[in-house]
């Protein structure tokens, strides 16, 4: 029988001759391919500097700690996200909040922002940092936030975990115009893989050093960062704050960085699948992604909404019956409010009306950049059949 995933990576020879020759080289890790992928993400994204790391839940960890967050702090994040964007807050002791989604782009609404940021300054906790989700590869309203950000003074911190490779007012998503540092994340059901992995990107030379302290133990080499650094030999080395080790290795990197050269192509290939499924499933009753206006998605996610009417097939029978047919779907998120770990924090779900709503009829379909015409076709004939 045959067994459709919803995401799937895509590996080449290439790819896996770039992995090959770091193992038969000097360095596994620590060695020339982390900063060669480095240079290559900062060069494709047209940002000043970009830091690997093991993965996007370490990259965001360690950007809120170089911005300041600590216990007192609030971070405030989107509902419907991976929890990854929200983690990263409790990490540093900083208390969570979240802002409900547009109902059309499933990006944090910036209404609903303004209108939250109003009633937190006349409460005395408004944020530190906010982290704004580029959810499924469609950017969010970056120059509304930035307005937001400038009056209410919070720190903003892009999860474009999804949105490698799309667009932004002409420009690739992540280049900072409109926020402090982006994130990327190369776990394989992301745009590309390094099979573990994630980027830092930003335009700040003071948060890149202090975020490359922060990867390697808070350990510098550099005389002119360490505290007791004159008449020491060259072996000498200092740990001036306590961080972590969440670096990438030479192996990741070398797999990550053959995969980024394929970027355009498999974003390309996204949006292709995407229009097919738009055209081909047109009839039926979903309601279908929409973009914000001036950008260009990199289509991580193809999410319908089923409405499911007296009439029509709910979405979690939609979701039994593609599943009988081989075809694996998915739910792309649960409101993160409604883990039991933070539901403890007491959050009032009535608060999120967009994004209950959305959990109710969301259904991500597969899509990626290996999947065939026919395969593609199989999932619309079965999608047919139980919502015509
Ligand atoms: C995948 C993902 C992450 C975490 O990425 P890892 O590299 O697996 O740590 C964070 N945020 C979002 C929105 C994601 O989709």
């Amino acid at each position: 029988m045959k067994k459709i995933p919803y995401a799937r990576q895509d590996i080449s020879e290439e790819d896996i001759e770039s992995v090959v020759r770091v193992l038969r080289s000097d360095y596994l890790t620590q060695g020339p391919a982390v900063d060669s992928f480095e240079a290559d993400i900062a060069s494709k994204i047209g940002v000043r500097h970009a830091l690997a790391v093991n993965s996007a839940t370490s990259a965001l960890h360690i950007t809120c700690l170089a911005l300041g967050l600590g216990p007192g702090d609030w971070l405030w994040t989107s509902s419907i996200s991976f929890v990854a964007s929200a983690n990263c807050g409790r990490y540093c002791g900083a208390r969570v909040d979240f802002v409900d989604i547009d109902p059309v782009t499933y990006n944090i609404c910036p209404t609903a922002l303004a209108d939250k940021l109003e009633r937190a300054e006349k409460a005395g906790c408004l944020p530190r940092i906010l982290v704004v989700v580029h959810m499924c590869g469609n950017s969010a309203n970056m120059l509304e936030i930035s307005v937001l950000s400038a009056r209410y003074g919070f720190r903003v911190v892009e999860d474009a975990s999804h949105a490698l490779g799309g667009q932004y007012q002409g420009r690739y998503v992540g280049c900072c115009l409109y926020s402090d540092a982006t994130i990327f994340s190369f776990h394989p059901v992301k745009i590309i893989t390094s099979a573990e992995g994630g980027m830092i990107v930003t335009n700040s030379s003071k948060l890149h050093s202090k975020l490359a302290s922060f990867r390697s133990h808070g350990i510098t080499r550099d005389r002119a960062h360490m505290i007791n650094g004159d008449n020491h030999g060259d072996w000498y080395y200092e740990q001036i704050d306590l961080g972590y080790n969440y670096r990438m290795s030479d192996v990741h990197a070398a797999l990550g960085r053959s995969q980024l050269e394929r970027l355009d192509r498999f974003v390309s290939k996204r949006n292709e699948l995407a229009e097919i499924y738009g055209k081909e499933l047109a009839e039926l009753p979903i309601k279908f992604p929409r973009q914000e206006s001036g950008t260009y998605s990199s289509y991580h996610l193809y999410v319908v909404r089923i409405m499911g009417t007296p009439k029509s097939p709910s979405r979690d029978e939609v979701y039994i019956h593609m599943k009988q047919a081989g075809v694996h779907l998915n739910l792309h998120y649960i409101p993160i409010y409604r883990h039991p770990y933070y539901e403890k924090f007491g959050y009032n779900p009535h608060e999120f009306p967009h994004s209950e709503k959305y959990y109710q009829e969301a259904l991500t379909l597969p899509l990626y950049p290996a999947m065939t015409l026919e395969d593609q076709a199989f999932v619309i004939s079965n999608l047919k059949n139980i919502l015509k």
